[in-house]
């Protein structure tokens, strides 16, 4: 897909939701990157009903730490995974006491240095706790990037620079958000509803779905 198409492709994406916000209850970037941890291979809406609790019993790094890993656990039991996430909760909580004053980093390297913390979840941090260009791919952006042409990869990694290099920079940091909502409701994984996609003649993809009989 050329730039221009991307562009516009993008920017049809914009007119339908021009102010885009994470579907993720947080309330600083601590708890923005405890919520982004907490929703690996499970959805928003589950990290959503764990969160408050967790965030009113320890609602800072230092709390969090205390809190450790047994403390957790109860509250986020509904989600996936949990109690690898509580260990991982617990010991980026420390961390950050110990080596960043308690304050999250707005450093890549030292995000991704944190248990739990890839590249995705500090693209995530640094775009929406700091209002960086960062585009984090995850599962709906991958499906969504070699679906319509926007930027085919074979890992997360391709996908990413392929629309970092595509998305004009006043777009980059809301471009996230769009792809993301747009892959959730719209580009669905298992049937595409192209018959109500608004950004469907911008779209490469060849087998695009009438609306259902
Ligand atoms: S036309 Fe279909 S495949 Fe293309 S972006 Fe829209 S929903 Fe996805």
């Amino acid at each position: 897909m050329s730039r221009d198409q991307a562009a516009a492709f993008l920017r049809t994406l914009a007119t339908a939701n021009p102010k885009p916000e994470t579907e993720l209850l947080y309330r600083d970037p601590f708890s923005l990157l405890v919520a982004v941890v907490l929703s690996a291979q499970t959805t928003d809406a589950a990290v959503n009903k764990c969160t408050p609790s967790l965030f009113a019993a320890a609602p800072t790094p230092a709390a969090m730490a205390a809190l450790g890993a047994e403390g957790i656990g109860p509250h986020i039991r509904r989600i996936g995974l949990w109690q690898g996430k509580a260990r991982n909760v617990a010991a980026l909580a420390s961390l950050l006491v110990e080596q960043h004053g308690g304050e999250v980093p707005r450093d890549r390297a030292a995000l991704e240095a944190l248990p739990g913390v890839g590249r995705k979840t500090a693209n995530v941090v640094l775009n929406v706790a700091f209002g960086e260009n960062t585009m984090a791919v995850d599962t709906h952006i991958f499906r969504l990037g070699n679906r319509t042409g926007l930027a085919p990869g074979k890992t997360p990694r391709t996908v990413e620079d392929g629309l970092v290099k595509r998305c004009p920079p006043e777009l980059l940091r809301d471009a996230h958000h769009w792809l993301i909502l747009h892959g959730r409701y719209v580009c669905k994984a298992r049937l595409p509803a192209c018959w109500r996609c608004i950004a469907a003649t911008h779209c490469n993809y060849r087998d695009k779905v009438v609306p259902p009989a």
